[in-house]
């Protein structure tokens, strides 16, 4: 099974080839699914989240998508992105143009009685992120994408999800020159100073990470 939070490019672009080798399935949000089937997905492989709070039944892990937003990239990391692209941008607006956002989900695992929850991007309301916290999170995934205050974004999701472990991630350099590495020490030094019981754990690239 594959669980996408939102169509941008660098969420899909290899899901469709993913998927045709390994047949898995792939469940994302409305919009998403046509993007994936006119970069060549099997449509008998999409599965499109209808509703918010949906869930899905596996035996032994379920997962649940809820309604999401997606972040509002800021002036000034617009101006370093198109700064650092400059001359190249022409060859880069059809990544940006064939892969809309689309509906935007965060998905909720249950697995071995642990509550994991998923944010591909990092603009939920205080509603939302105030819905999501009254029930328990052990562990919650943060992006530290799309704004230059990413880090302080991100320690809200901590405060209100009140997760036993927080994982950041995203801060890779994964499409340059659209990206750079996000520096996640600021993110764990607001951690530290709200929830010093929460576990931070930071990927590394191509290590796999048990929990
Ligand atoms: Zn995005």
């Amino acid at each position: 099974m594959i669980f996408i939070s939102h169509g941008h490019f660098d969420h899909i672009l290899d899901v469709p080839e993913i998927a045709a080798s390994t047949k898995a399935r792939v469940y994302c949000g409305r919009g998403t699914d046509g993007t994936m089937i006119r970069k060549g997905l099997d449509k008998d492989l999409i599965h499109r989240v209808v509703s918010d709070g949906e869930i899905f039944n596996f035996g032994d892990f379920q997962a649940q998508a809820f309604y999401s937003r997606h972040v509002k990239f800021d002036s000034w990391l617009l101006f370093k992105t198109l700064a650092r692209i400059n001359f190249r941008i022409p060859g880069y607006l059809p990544l940006l143009r064939e892969y809309p956002e689309g509906q935007v989900l965060s998905w909720r695992f249950l697995i071995e009685g642990k509550a994991v929850h998923h944010f591909g991007s990092g603009g939920s309301t205080v509603d939302e992120l105030e819905n999501l916290g009254r029930q328990p999170t052990d562990i919650l995934l943060v992006p530290m994408q799309g704004h230059t205050r990413i880090d302080r974004i991100a320690h809200q999701y901590v405060k209100a999800l009140q997760p036993e472990m927080v994982i950041p991630h995203h801060q890779d350099n994964f499409y340059p020159p659209i990206s750079t590495m996000v520096d996640t020490r600021k993110f764990t030094e607001l951690v530290k100073g709200t929830n010093p019981d929460t576990a931070i754990r930071i990927p590394v690239l191509n290590e796999t990470m048990e929990w």
